[in-house]
Protein backbone atom coordinates (compact mmCIF):
# COMPACT_ATOMS: atom_id res chain seq x y z
CA UNK A 1 0.00 0.00 0.00
CA UNK A 2 1.33 2.98 -0.96
CA UNK A 3 1.43 6.37 1.45
CA UNK A 4 1.34 10.23 0.43
CA UNK A 5 4.48 12.16 1.36
CA UNK A 6 2.77 13.48 4.86
CA UNK A 7 2.43 10.17 5.84
CA UNK A 8 5.39 8.64 5.11
CA UNK A 9 7.18 11.16 6.97
CA UNK A 10 5.12 11.26 10.08
CA UNK A 11 6.26 7.42 10.48
CA UNK A 12 9.85 8.21 9.50
CA UNK A 13 9.38 11.39 12.30
CA UNK A 14 8.06 8.28 14.43
CA UNK A 15 11.22 6.28 14.27
CA UNK A 16 13.61 9.14 14.92
CA UNK A 17 14.27 9.97 11.23
CA UNK A 18 14.70 13.57 10.87
CA UNK A 19 12.93 15.05 8.44
CA UNK A 20 11.46 18.44 6.82
CA UNK A 21 8.56 19.52 8.80
CA UNK A 22 5.29 20.61 7.16
CA UNK A 23 1.24 20.73 7.95
CA UNK A 24 -1.14 19.40 5.41
CA UNK A 25 -3.72 21.53 4.36
CA UNK A 26 -6.64 20.79 2.16
CA UNK A 27 -7.78 24.66 1.51
CA UNK A 28 -5.80 28.31 1.04
CA UNK A 29 -7.16 29.23 4.17
CA UNK A 30 -5.98 26.04 5.50
CA UNK A 31 -2.64 26.52 4.13
CA UNK A 32 -2.58 29.95 5.66
CA UNK A 33 -2.82 28.20 9.34
CA UNK A 34 -0.28 25.90 7.90
CA UNK A 35 2.50 28.07 7.51
CA UNK A 36 1.79 30.28 10.70
CA UNK A 37 2.18 27.07 12.88
CA UNK A 38 5.46 25.95 10.95
CA UNK A 39 7.22 29.34 11.49
CA UNK A 40 6.20 29.21 15.49
CA UNK A 41 7.21 25.58 15.57
CA UNK A 42 10.70 26.37 13.80
CA UNK A 43 11.20 29.83 12.76
CA UNK A 44 10.78 29.45 8.83
CA UNK A 45 10.11 32.21 7.05
CA UNK A 46 9.61 30.61 3.42
CA UNK A 47 7.72 27.72 2.48
CA UNK A 48 7.66 24.87 0.50
CA UNK A 49 3.81 24.43 -1.36
CA UNK A 50 4.22 20.64 -1.95
CA UNK A 51 1.13 18.63 -3.89
CA UNK A 52 0.52 15.12 -1.70
CA UNK A 53 -0.68 12.70 -4.78
CA UNK A 54 0.87 9.32 -5.37
CA UNK A 55 3.58 9.67 -7.59
CA UNK A 56 6.82 11.15 -7.76
CA UNK A 57 7.92 14.12 -10.12
CA UNK A 58 5.81 16.17 -8.77
CA UNK A 59 8.51 18.92 -8.81
CA UNK A 60 8.53 18.52 -12.45
CA UNK A 61 4.99 18.99 -12.98
CA UNK A 62 4.58 21.86 -11.19
CA UNK A 63 3.58 20.24 -7.91
CA UNK A 64 6.09 21.78 -5.57
CA UNK A 65 6.95 25.17 -4.96
CA UNK A 66 8.68 27.98 -3.19
CA UNK A 67 6.41 30.79 -1.21
CA UNK A 68 8.16 33.59 0.60
CA UNK A 69 5.29 34.97 1.97
CA UNK A 70 2.38 34.07 3.44
CA UNK A 71 0.31 35.90 0.77
CA UNK A 72 2.33 33.53 -1.62
CA UNK A 73 1.36 30.29 0.54
CA UNK A 74 -1.94 30.95 0.04
CA UNK A 75 -1.96 31.82 -4.35
CA UNK A 76 0.27 28.88 -4.81
CA UNK A 77 -2.11 26.50 -2.59
CA UNK A 78 -4.84 28.02 -4.57
CA UNK A 79 -3.52 26.96 -7.72
CA UNK A 80 -1.95 23.48 -6.41
CA UNK A 81 -5.14 22.16 -4.91
CA UNK A 82 -7.82 20.90 -7.33
CA UNK A 83 -5.35 20.86 -10.28
CA UNK A 84 -4.75 17.83 -12.06
CA UNK A 85 -0.86 17.26 -11.93
CA UNK A 86 1.08 15.55 -14.50
CA UNK A 87 4.20 14.05 -13.96
CA UNK A 88 6.42 11.15 -15.36
CA UNK A 89 4.98 9.02 -12.91
CA UNK A 90 1.10 9.68 -13.03
CA UNK A 91 -1.82 8.26 -16.07
CA UNK A 92 -0.96 11.07 -19.59
CA UNK A 93 -4.60 12.25 -17.46
CA UNK A 94 -2.96 13.25 -14.53
CA UNK A 95 -3.74 13.07 -10.94
CA UNK A 96 -6.13 15.38 -9.12
CA UNK A 97 -4.71 17.00 -6.01
CA UNK A 98 -7.35 16.99 -3.18
CA UNK A 99 -4.57 18.61 -0.47
CA UNK A 100 -1.18 20.22 -0.03
CA UNK A 101 2.06 19.54 2.18
CA UNK A 102 2.95 23.56 3.70
CA UNK A 103 6.48 22.57 4.06
CA UNK A 104 9.31 24.94 6.11
CA UNK A 105 12.24 26.10 3.77
CA UNK A 106 15.61 23.67 4.39
CA UNK A 107 17.23 25.35 1.40
CA UNK A 108 18.50 28.00 3.31
CA UNK A 109 22.15 29.70 2.45
CA UNK A 110 25.00 29.69 4.86
CA UNK A 111 28.19 27.91 6.11
CA UNK A 112 28.44 25.21 3.14
CA UNK A 113 25.92 24.99 0.31
CA UNK A 114 23.25 22.58 0.82
CA UNK A 115 23.24 19.24 -0.89
CA UNK A 116 21.06 16.47 -2.09
CA UNK A 117 22.14 12.46 -1.84
CA UNK A 118 19.45 9.61 -2.68
CA UNK A 119 18.59 7.09 -0.26
CA UNK A 120 16.29 3.71 -0.37
CA UNK A 121 15.92 0.96 1.27
CA UNK A 122 14.40 -2.07 -0.29
CA UNK A 123 14.20 -6.13 -0.55
CA UNK A 124 16.74 -7.89 -2.48
CA UNK A 125 14.83 -10.88 -3.96
CA UNK A 126 17.71 -12.47 -5.69
CA UNK A 127 19.63 -12.84 -2.07
CA UNK A 128 16.92 -12.35 0.51
CA UNK A 129 18.12 -10.01 2.07
CA UNK A 130 17.67 -6.20 2.67
CA UNK A 131 19.57 -3.86 0.83
CA UNK A 132 20.49 0.57 1.23
CA UNK A 133 20.94 1.66 -1.97
CA UNK A 134 22.30 5.11 -2.12
CA UNK A 135 23.77 7.63 -4.08
CA UNK A 136 25.55 11.28 -4.60
CA UNK A 137 23.11 12.54 -7.02
CA UNK A 138 20.04 13.22 -5.25
CA UNK A 139 17.08 14.65 -6.72
CA UNK A 140 16.99 13.47 -9.86
CA UNK A 141 15.48 10.30 -11.26
CA UNK A 142 17.36 7.18 -9.96
CA UNK A 143 16.80 5.46 -13.29
CA UNK A 144 18.58 8.49 -15.12
CA UNK A 145 21.80 8.19 -13.09
CA UNK A 146 21.94 4.34 -12.74
CA UNK A 147 21.47 4.75 -16.98
CA UNK A 148 24.34 7.65 -17.08
CA UNK A 149 26.66 6.95 -14.27
CA UNK A 150 26.26 3.77 -12.42
CA UNK A 151 29.32 4.01 -10.67
CA UNK A 152 28.02 6.60 -8.63
CA UNK A 153 24.98 4.19 -7.12
CA UNK A 154 26.30 2.15 -4.01
CA UNK A 155 24.50 -0.49 -2.44
CA UNK A 156 25.04 -2.18 1.21
CA UNK A 157 23.04 -4.89 1.69
CA UNK A 158 22.15 -6.15 4.99
CA UNK A 159 21.63 -10.03 6.86
CA UNK A 160 18.03 -9.05 8.49
CA UNK A 161 18.38 -11.71 11.41
CA UNK A 162 21.82 -9.41 12.57
CA UNK A 163 20.38 -5.97 10.98
CA UNK A 164 22.30 -3.23 10.65
CA UNK A 165 26.15 -2.93 11.54
CA UNK A 166 27.89 0.21 12.69
CA UNK A 167 30.52 -0.24 9.98
CA UNK A 168 27.44 -0.09 7.56
CA UNK A 169 26.25 2.82 8.66
CA UNK A 170 29.78 4.55 8.47
CA UNK A 171 30.79 3.49 4.99
CA UNK A 172 27.62 5.01 4.08
CA UNK A 173 28.31 8.29 5.23
CA UNK A 174 31.68 7.89 4.02
CA UNK A 175 30.75 6.70 0.12
CA UNK A 176 28.59 9.88 0.71
CA UNK A 177 31.94 12.09 0.93
CA UNK A 178 30.93 13.42 4.29
CA UNK A 179 32.88 14.26 7.33
CA UNK A 180 32.32 15.92 11.00
CA UNK A 181 28.91 16.86 11.93
CA UNK A 182 27.15 15.89 8.78
CA UNK A 183 29.06 12.52 9.05
CA UNK A 184 27.32 11.42 12.44
CA UNK A 185 24.16 12.88 11.31
CA UNK A 186 24.21 10.49 8.62
CA UNK A 187 25.53 7.71 10.59
CA UNK A 188 22.31 8.25 12.76
CA UNK A 189 19.62 8.97 10.02
CA UNK A 190 20.88 5.83 8.69
CA UNK A 191 20.30 3.64 11.63
CA UNK A 192 16.54 5.32 12.72
CA UNK A 193 15.52 4.78 8.92
CA UNK A 194 16.91 1.08 9.14
CA UNK A 195 14.67 0.63 11.87
CA UNK A 196 12.11 2.60 10.56
CA UNK A 197 11.84 -0.03 7.63
CA UNK A 198 11.74 -3.01 9.07
CA UNK A 199 9.33 -1.77 12.02
CA UNK A 200 7.23 -0.69 9.67
CA UNK A 201 6.98 -3.83 7.59
CA UNK A 202 7.75 -1.52 4.55
CA UNK A 203 8.34 -2.88 0.91
CA UNK A 204 10.52 -0.09 0.17
CA UNK A 205 11.47 3.89 1.11
CA UNK A 206 12.88 5.90 -0.87
CA UNK A 207 14.25 9.40 -0.15
CA UNK A 208 14.91 11.26 -2.40
CA UNK A 209 16.34 13.97 -2.16
CA UNK A 210 17.98 13.52 1.73
CA UNK A 211 19.66 16.53 2.35
CA UNK A 212 22.84 18.07 3.98
CA UNK A 213 21.47 21.49 4.89
CA UNK A 214 24.26 24.39 4.76
CA UNK A 215 24.41 23.69 8.42
CA UNK A 216 25.40 20.14 8.33
CA UNK A 217 21.86 18.71 9.05
CA UNK A 218 20.86 15.59 7.58
CA UNK A 219 17.12 15.61 6.77
CA UNK A 220 14.44 13.68 4.78
CA UNK A 221 12.87 16.20 2.11
CA UNK A 222 10.76 13.56 0.52
CA UNK A 223 9.61 10.21 1.43
CA UNK A 224 8.24 7.73 -0.75
CA UNK A 225 7.23 4.70 1.73
CA UNK A 226 5.08 1.23 0.06
CA UNK A 227 3.95 -0.20 3.17
CA UNK A 228 3.57 -4.48 3.03
CA UNK A 229 -0.52 -4.52 2.91
CA UNK A 230 -0.22 -8.36 4.34
CA UNK A 231 0.92 -7.16 7.15
CA UNK A 232 -1.03 -4.18 7.87
CA UNK A 233 -3.06 -6.16 10.61
CA UNK A 234 -0.21 -5.58 12.98
CA UNK A 235 -0.40 -1.97 12.20
CA UNK A 236 -4.17 -0.46 12.63
CA UNK A 237 -2.74 3.48 12.30
CA UNK A 238 -1.17 2.45 9.20
CA UNK A 239 -4.36 0.78 7.62
CA UNK A 240 -6.33 4.10 8.27
CA UNK A 241 -3.85 6.16 6.38
CA UNK A 242 -5.27 4.03 3.30
CA UNK A 243 -6.53 6.93 0.54
CA UNK A 244 -8.31 4.88 -1.85
CA UNK A 245 -8.99 8.11 -4.17
CA UNK A 246 -5.07 7.27 -5.12
CA UNK A 247 -6.15 3.92 -6.29
CA UNK A 248 -7.09 2.58 -9.51
CA UNK A 249 -10.69 2.10 -9.40
CA UNK A 250 -11.30 -0.77 -11.24
CA UNK A 251 -8.91 -2.76 -8.72
CA UNK A 252 -10.61 -0.81 -5.55
CA UNK A 253 -13.87 -2.92 -6.70
CA UNK A 254 -12.03 -6.04 -7.53
CA UNK A 255 -10.69 -6.14 -4.21
CA UNK A 256 -14.35 -5.28 -2.67
CA UNK A 257 -15.21 -8.68 -3.91
CA UNK A 258 -12.26 -10.97 -3.49
CA UNK A 259 -10.95 -10.84 -7.06
CA UNK A 260 -7.23 -10.55 -7.42
CA UNK A 261 -7.59 -8.11 -10.36
CA UNK A 262 -4.19 -6.04 -11.87
CA UNK A 263 -5.21 -3.43 -14.23
CA UNK A 264 -2.67 -3.47 -17.35
CA UNK A 265 -2.02 -1.32 -20.64
CA UNK A 266 -3.22 -3.85 -23.39
CA UNK A 267 -6.98 -4.38 -25.51
CA UNK A 268 -7.01 -8.47 -24.31
CA UNK A 269 -9.43 -9.20 -20.89
CA UNK A 270 -8.50 -11.76 -19.12
CA UNK A 271 -10.50 -14.28 -16.69
CA UNK A 272 -8.77 -17.45 -15.46
CA UNK A 273 -8.59 -19.21 -12.27
CA UNK A 274 -5.39 -19.87 -10.79
CA UNK A 275 -2.02 -16.88 -10.80
CA UNK A 276 0.28 -19.58 -12.72
CA UNK A 277 -2.35 -19.76 -15.28
CA UNK A 278 -2.97 -16.25 -15.51
CA UNK A 279 0.09 -15.55 -16.05
CA UNK A 280 0.67 -18.45 -19.13
CA UNK A 281 -2.30 -16.98 -20.33
CA UNK A 282 -1.20 -13.68 -20.84
CA UNK A 283 2.35 -14.85 -22.30
CA UNK A 284 -0.22 -16.61 -24.95
CA UNK A 285 -2.10 -13.54 -25.77
CA UNK A 286 0.97 -11.84 -26.24
CA UNK A 287 2.11 -14.56 -28.67
CA UNK A 288 -1.46 -14.52 -30.27
CA UNK A 289 0.01 -10.72 -31.08
CA UNK A 290 -2.10 -9.42 -28.01
CA UNK A 291 -1.56 -7.58 -24.73
CA UNK A 292 -3.24 -8.22 -22.00
CA UNK A 293 -5.71 -5.60 -20.72
CA UNK A 294 -5.73 -7.02 -17.28
CA UNK A 295 -4.35 -9.83 -14.65
CA UNK A 296 -7.64 -11.53 -13.57
CA UNK A 297 -7.67 -14.07 -10.96
CA UNK A 298 -11.14 -15.45 -10.46
CA UNK A 299 -9.92 -18.21 -7.78
CA UNK A 300 -11.36 -22.00 -7.14
CA UNK A 301 -15.52 -20.80 -7.33
CA UNK A 302 -15.88 -19.67 -10.50
CA UNK A 303 -19.82 -19.78 -10.05
CA UNK A 304 -22.68 -17.49 -12.20
CA UNK A 305 -22.44 -14.52 -10.06
CA UNK A 306 -18.30 -14.34 -9.56
CA UNK A 307 -18.09 -15.16 -13.29
CA UNK A 308 -20.50 -11.86 -14.10
CA UNK A 309 -18.66 -9.76 -11.47
CA UNK A 310 -15.32 -10.65 -13.47
CA UNK A 311 -17.22 -9.62 -16.64
CA UNK A 312 -18.25 -6.67 -14.97
CA UNK A 313 -14.94 -5.38 -13.83
CA UNK A 314 -13.25 -6.40 -17.69
CA UNK A 315 -15.67 -4.14 -19.20
CA UNK A 316 -14.91 -1.30 -17.26
CA UNK A 317 -11.70 -1.50 -18.89
CA UNK A 318 -12.49 0.53 -22.36
CA UNK A 319 -9.62 -0.98 -24.24
CA UNK A 320 -10.67 -4.40 -23.98
CA UNK A 321 -11.57 -5.36 -27.68
CA UNK A 322 -11.87 -9.58 -26.82
CA UNK A 323 -11.85 -11.51 -23.66
CA UNK A 324 -10.31 -14.87 -23.32
CA UNK A 325 -11.70 -17.20 -20.24
CA UNK A 326 -9.07 -19.63 -19.44
CA UNK A 327 -10.72 -21.76 -16.81
CA UNK A 328 -8.78 -25.03 -15.56
CA UNK A 329 -11.41 -27.38 -13.79
CA UNK A 330 -10.00 -28.88 -11.36
CA UNK A 331 -11.73 -28.45 -7.88
CA UNK A 332 -14.47 -26.77 -9.77
CA UNK A 333 -16.85 -28.63 -12.79
CA UNK A 334 -16.19 -27.15 -16.44
CA UNK A 335 -19.59 -27.59 -17.15
CA UNK A 336 -20.54 -25.45 -14.39
CA UNK A 337 -18.26 -22.49 -15.25
CA UNK A 338 -19.38 -22.70 -18.56
CA UNK A 339 -23.56 -22.72 -16.86
CA UNK A 340 -22.14 -19.76 -15.23
CA UNK A 341 -20.68 -18.20 -18.15
CA UNK A 342 -24.10 -18.51 -20.11
CA UNK A 343 -25.92 -17.28 -16.87
CA UNK A 344 -23.94 -14.23 -16.39
CA UNK A 345 -23.91 -13.29 -20.67
CA UNK A 346 -27.45 -13.68 -20.33
CA UNK A 347 -28.10 -11.48 -17.33
CA UNK A 348 -26.44 -8.83 -18.98
CA UNK A 349 -27.92 -8.38 -21.64
CA UNK A 350 -25.55 -7.86 -24.46
CA UNK A 351 -21.21 -7.95 -24.11
CA UNK A 352 -20.33 -5.86 -27.08
CA UNK A 353 -16.61 -7.92 -27.45
CA UNK A 354 -16.27 -11.18 -29.06
CA UNK A 355 -15.29 -13.83 -26.04
CA UNK A 356 -13.22 -16.92 -26.16
CA UNK A 357 -13.65 -19.35 -23.66
CA UNK A 358 -11.23 -22.10 -22.84
CA UNK A 359 -12.54 -24.58 -20.60
CA UNK A 360 -10.39 -27.58 -20.00
CA UNK A 361 -10.15 -30.54 -17.24
CA UNK A 362 -13.07 -31.73 -15.88
CA UNK A 363 -16.39 -32.52 -17.95
CA UNK A 364 -14.52 -29.83 -20.57
CA UNK A 365 -16.57 -31.57 -23.33
CA UNK A 366 -20.29 -31.37 -21.64
CA UNK A 367 -19.04 -27.46 -20.92
CA UNK A 368 -17.86 -27.12 -24.71
CA UNK A 369 -21.38 -28.26 -26.02
CA UNK A 370 -22.88 -26.19 -23.52
CA UNK A 371 -21.06 -23.20 -24.79
CA UNK A 372 -21.66 -24.02 -28.45
CA UNK A 373 -25.39 -24.48 -27.91
CA UNK A 374 -26.48 -21.33 -25.74
CA UNK A 375 -26.64 -19.81 -29.27
CA UNK A 376 -24.57 -16.75 -27.63
CA UNK A 377 -21.67 -15.11 -29.61
CA UNK A 378 -18.78 -17.11 -27.70
CA UNK A 379 -16.18 -18.75 -29.07
CA UNK A 380 -15.42 -22.08 -27.07
CA UNK A 381 -12.26 -23.77 -27.30
CA UNK A 382 -10.40 -26.96 -25.47
CA UNK A 383 -6.77 -26.38 -26.38
CA UNK A 384 -4.56 -23.95 -24.72
CA UNK A 385 -3.39 -23.16 -28.91
CA UNK A 386 -6.64 -23.23 -29.96
CA UNK A 387 -8.23 -20.53 -28.00
CA UNK A 388 -4.94 -18.07 -29.17
CA UNK A 389 -5.81 -18.97 -32.83
CA UNK A 390 -9.08 -17.56 -31.71
CA UNK A 391 -7.83 -14.42 -30.01
CA UNK A 392 -5.67 -13.48 -33.14
CA UNK A 393 -8.86 -14.12 -35.10
CA UNK A 394 -11.28 -11.55 -33.76
CA UNK A 395 -8.20 -9.33 -33.26
CA UNK A 396 -7.54 -9.35 -36.68
P1 LIG B 1 9.20 15.20 -6.24
O1 LIG B 1 9.42 16.15 -7.37
O2 LIG B 1 7.83 14.57 -6.31
O3 LIG B 1 10.28 14.17 -6.13
O4 LIG B 1 9.18 16.07 -4.89
P2 LIG B 1 10.35 16.47 -3.86
O5 LIG B 1 9.79 16.49 -2.50
O6 LIG B 1 11.54 15.60 -4.05
O7 LIG B 1 10.71 17.95 -4.26
C1 LIG B 1 11.17 18.27 -5.55
C2 LIG B 1 12.24 19.32 -5.48
O8 LIG B 1 11.76 20.50 -4.86
C3 LIG B 1 13.46 18.94 -4.66
O9 LIG B 1 14.37 18.13 -5.36
C4 LIG B 1 14.05 20.29 -4.35
O10 LIG B 1 14.87 20.72 -5.43
C5 LIG B 1 12.83 21.19 -4.26
N1 LIG B 1 12.55 21.46 -2.83
C6 LIG B 1 12.00 20.63 -1.93
N2 LIG B 1 11.99 21.18 -0.70
C7 LIG B 1 12.53 22.39 -0.85
C8 LIG B 1 12.82 23.46 0.08
O11 LIG B 1 12.58 23.39 1.27
N3 LIG B 1 13.37 24.60 -0.45
C9 LIG B 1 13.67 24.72 -1.76
N4 LIG B 1 14.20 25.86 -2.18
N5 LIG B 1 13.43 23.72 -2.65
C10 LIG B 1 12.88 22.58 -2.20
MN1 LIG C 1 11.57 13.47 -4.69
Amino acid sequence: MNLHEYQAKQILNSFGVNIQRGVVAKTPEEAVEAAKELTKETGTEWYVVKAQVHAGGRGKGGGVKLAKSLDEVKSIAGDIIGMNLVTPQTPPEGKKVHQVLIAEDVYYPGESEPEEYYMSVLLNRATGRNMIMYSTEGGMDIETVAEETPDKIFYEEIDPAVGIQGFQARKIAFNLGLSGNAFKEMVRFVFALYTAYTESDSSLFEINPVLKTSDNKIIAVDAKVTLDATALYRHKDYAAMRDIREENPIEVEAGEKGLNYVDLDGNVGCMVNGAGLAMATMDLIKQAGGEPANFLDVGGTADAERVEAAFNLILKDPNVKAILVNIFGGIVRCDRVAQGIVDAYKNMGSIDVPIIVRLQGTNADIAKKLIDESGLDVHSAIEFQEAADKVQEVLS
